[in-house]
């Protein structure tokens, strides 16, 4: 077996619970370079004593995952199967949820394998790979699932990795091909999937928890659901019985998608109540303003980097700006709930660039609560594992 040195703050991040290993992790960083994919190494430490066992992944600005502390561990079908097994164990009562039919069945390096996520969709399965050594387990990985939960309909593959144009990022490899919509439920609340098509395919998982909260809390009211996709927000509202929701999203196919949403779920689309602006977010922000709009809720997921009508937004750099016109526009007595996804902008500087924020805003504003990933997507000790970062905020005068 291969032993390479990691710097003393390495090891002290995998014994604390890290599980993602970067080339300026190593002592010789150019040796590790290198390194095939698919590797597997031993990381020891400056006195030469085992730390833990890797494999190695080109995969972004990883260099490989840690796959185990304990050195008799080989990387090998039966490890992958237990680390599925153990997934598919710690989820027992998301299988026997009958209000809820969708969730992350295999949550990457939280569920102890780097580079793979698995998404379970009311019987149907999708496998998101990012890591080309695990791809070539992936005919043992379907076959693990399918004698795991033979109850699966069908099987879908997305690779999130660089492919040539002879590969195919999105595939179906087993079973049936899932109905177009694929209709799921979500705290009893219908939500249409579209498996097979994009990457996204509907409804991001990770907010179920959120989703939930603004259908619990919004029991009345305006809605502005800002980068709206296909308005999983905004049905979570206006089943919450809020009064208007008004989505906005700059991609044409926002308008037919979250008419989809609506209509599932009983409600006219669009109309008086409930309606979408197919604009971009900071142009709607700006005619809000000028006509002395308020709203009693506005929810906030933008991505870590959009494309505008003046340039690229960053979260990073710009969400304070941004979030500088959403307390503008909240009602007194109203809510807002500012998300974001970015990996590395942690929750520590987006609460403090928003608390700087508050300090320059007119008005009372109160942080309320944050929630971050559900039990589904565990976490590692990795900063980049823990990505979903959500705050709420009252308005009081
Ligand atoms: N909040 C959504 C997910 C957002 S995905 C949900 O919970 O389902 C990001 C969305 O932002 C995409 O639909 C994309 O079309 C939209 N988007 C990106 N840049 C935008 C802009 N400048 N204005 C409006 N929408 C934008």
């Amino acid at each position: 077996m291969k032993e390479y040195v990691l710097k003393p703050l390495a090891t002290q991040n995998i014994l604390a619970g890290n599980r993602c290993v970067v080339k300026e992790d190593f002592v010789e960083k150019e040796q590790v370079s290198e390194l095939n994919e698919g590797t597997v190494i031993n990381l020891i430490d400056l006195q030469n004593k085992f730390i833990a066992k890797a494999f190695v992944t080109h995969q972004q600005k990883a260099l490989g995952w840690v796959f185990s502390l304990d050195e008799s561990w080989e990387f090998n079908e039966s490890l992958i199967e237990n680390y599925i097994e153990d997934a598919i164990e710690v989820r027992r009562d998301f299988f026997e949820n009958p209000s809820t039919t969708a969730f992350r069945l295999f949550n990457g390096e939280g569920d102890g394998l780097g580079g793979m996520t698995i998404d379970w969709y009311d019987g149907y399965v999708q496998i998101n790979w990012y890591s080309k050594a695990l791809w070539r387990y992936r005919e043992w990985i379907q076959y693990v699932l399918r004698e795991l939960l033979p109850e699966i309909k069908g099987i879908y593959q997305t690779r999130r990795y660089t492919l040539d144009d002879t590969q195919q990022p999105i595939e179906h490899v087993y079973g049936n091909e899932a109905p177009h919509p694929l209709i799921i439920k979500e705290n009893d609340i219908k939500y249409a999937i579209h498996l097979g098509e994009e990457w996204m395919t509907g409804l991001f998982l990770d907010q179920r928890e959120v989703r939930q909260y603004v259908t619990a809390q919004v029991t009345g009211g305006s809605v502005l659901n800002l980068f709206s996709y296909t308005g999983g927000f905004s049905v979570a509202a206006a089943v919450g019985k809020a009064t208007e929701t008004i989505s906005v999203d700059v991609a044409k196919r926002s308008l037919e998608k979250t008419k989809e949403q609506f209509e599932l779920n009983g409600f006219d689309f669009p109309s008086v109540q409930h309606s979408i602006q197919v604009m971009d977010v900071f142009d709607y922000l700006n005619y809000a303003k000028r006509h002395h709009k308020t709203f009693d809720w506005i929810i906030c997921d933008p991505p870590s980097f959009a494309r505008t009508q003046s340039g690229i937004f960053s979260v990073e750099k710009d969400y304070p700006r941004l979030a500088q016109q959403i307390f503008e526009l909240t009602a007194v007595g109203g809510f807002c709930i500012l998300s974001t996804n970015h990996s590395r902008y942690e929750k520590e500087r987006f609460m403090q660039d928003i608390q700087q924020v508050l300090n320059q805003t007119a008005g009372t504003f109160y942080f309320i609560q944050s929630f971050d990933l559900p039990a589904d997507f565990p976490t590692t000790a990795d900063s980049q594992s823990q990505y979903l970062k959500v705050l709420v905020y009252y308005r009081e005068k």
